[in-house]
């Protein structure tokens, strides 16, 4: 491994959950620069390898590296490089309000408050949530706490950043201000962005590259072009029908 082109490399990468293999020797090369759409069904293992990328799972095998740092050998280089947007907001302080919670979470990455508020302030603007900034995190609605972490995972400008059904919870019109800022992160700031979503729209709007996942593997990346072309899905074929050859294919070959 060692690409510099690549943000986020995995080689062989396998997690075991007692018998279950989450991720099955999974290889994954995501380029700088890039908003990546990792695609799968529900069990494929999106959420497996956000968390082992993000240091929260350790690899059972196999390698895994985030801007060039190993995830297993460096986490803490790994997370300073890395911004995480977990699909369920759990670990907020629903007492303290949407600023205080911004500064302590910017304070663990050794952001002071004044860079904070600043890193944060066109981004609260952005998602709509500059008017609650004095209001609670228990008595915003789940989708602001959606964006909430959005920006949480942006506080410390990191290079990298995954996020995990970012737009679950929000309303069209908001999910396309987040793609927009997902878009432009990537193409004005040079960031690179792996977003996992079962939600093919989603990935066909927000990226310009995509990894089929399932069953633990990665089983096409690239364009839709390319991947059109690779599956012989036809030029034309929309995500949808590549998607379900990659998928069909790899169950058949379960078999
Ligand atoms: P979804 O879209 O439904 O969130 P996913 O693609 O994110 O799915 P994962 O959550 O990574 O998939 O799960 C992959 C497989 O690993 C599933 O079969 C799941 O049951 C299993 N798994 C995940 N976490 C654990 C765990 N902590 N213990 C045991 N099995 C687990």
């Amino acid at each position: 491994m060692g690409n510099d082109a690549s943000a986020i490399e995995c080689r062989a990468l396998t997690r075991v959950f007692r018998e279950r293999r989450a991720l099955d020797g999974l290889d994954l090369a995501v380029p700088r620069g890039s908003v990546t759409a990792l695609v799968g069904s529900n069990g494929a293992g999106k959420t497996t390898l956000m968390k082992t990328l993000a240091t929260l799972l350790t690899p059972t095998s196999g390698q895994a590296r985030v801007d060039g740092l190993d995830v297993t050998a460096d986490p803490a280089g790994v997370r300073r490089v890395l911004g995480y947007v977990p699909s369920e907001e759990r670990s907020f302080y629903w007492r303290l309000t949407v600023a205080q919670n911004l500064e302590f979470f910017a304070a663990m990455h050794g952001v002071d408050p004044a860079r904070c508020r600043r890193e944060a302030a066109p981004h609260l603007e952005a998602l709509r949530l500059t008017q609650r900034a004095a209001t609670r995190f228990g008595e915003l609605s789940t989708g602001m706490r959606q964006c909430l972490g959005i920006i949480r995972g942006l506080i410390h400008d990191p290079k990298v950043l995954l996020l995990d059904e970012p737009t679950r919870s929000l309303s069209p019109d908001l999910a396309r201000v987040v793609w927009d800022l997902l878009r432009s992160l990537a193409a004005d700031r040079g960031k690179t962005i792996l977003i996992a979503t079962h939600n093919l729209m989603e990935a066909r709007t927000v990226a310009d590259q995509l990894a089929v996942m399932h069953r633990g593997r990665i089983q096409g990346s690239g364009t839709l072009a390319e991947l059109a072309r690779t599956t012989g899905a036809g030029d034309d074929a929309d995500l949808e029908a590549v998607f379900r050859t990659l998928t069909r294919e790899a169950w058949e070959g379960d078999r």
